[in-house]
């Protein structure tokens, strides 16, 4: 069965910058859980971020940029929390390697989480297309990565990859008794 990785807060895990929650509330997402299919993760706060935190922002570019050096995170008074945003990243992607995961389920416009799109860096609710940092990590070692706004299309990936199990006796169709 494939396992998806997902932000804790999708979850209804209360980590994030603002100590809340963001439950995701769909069918799909709740078969996914009953499934056993889910590995939740927070990379922030595994990066050794608290709860609750400053909000955090990429200055300079997106995720890519921040793992190529080129782009810092700091939160809304300046202070760089790359390292801590790096080393959660890392850990999403040993979790993820360990766990199996080869589908990972993101919170959308996160710094750590993005898949579309990311604030841009001026703490003025202003977003810019982009990935955010774990995300950029785990989509170079070939995790891909989808939102809370793509269940359908990773529903449709999990079916065509997940096969039907055989059927059991009691559900298998009748066949006609041989003379
Ligand atoms: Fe949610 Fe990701 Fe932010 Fe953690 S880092 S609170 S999992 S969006």
């Amino acid at each position: 069965m494939e396992r998806i990785l997902v932000s804790s807060c999708l979850v209804g895990r209360p980590v994030r910058y603002d100590g809340a929650a963001k439950p995701v509330g769909d069918d799909l997402f709740e078969r996914w859980r009953a499934e056993g299919r889910l590995v939740p993760f927070c990379p922030e706060v595994s990066g050794g971020l608290a709860v609750p935190r400053p909000p955090a922002e990429i200055v300079g570019g997106d995720g890519h940029a921040v793992l190529d050096g080129t782009a810092q995170v700091r939160t809304d008074t300046g202070e760089d929390v790359t390292a801590q945003f790096l080393h959660g990243a890392h850990q999403a992607l040993a979790t993820a390697r360990r766990t199996g995961a080869r589908f990972a389920l993101l919170k959308e416009g996160s710094p750590s989480c993005g898949s579309h799109r990311i604030y841009d860096g001026t703490f003025t609710g202003t977003s810019s297309p982009g990935d955010g940092v774990t995300t950029a990590l785990l989509e170079r070692e070939g995790i891909q990565v989808f939102s809370e706004d793509d269940l359908p299309a990773l529903d449709t990936l999990l079916q065509t990859l997940d096969p039907k199990p055989e059927p059991t006796a009691a559900e298998a169709p009748e066949r006609p008794e041989t003379p």
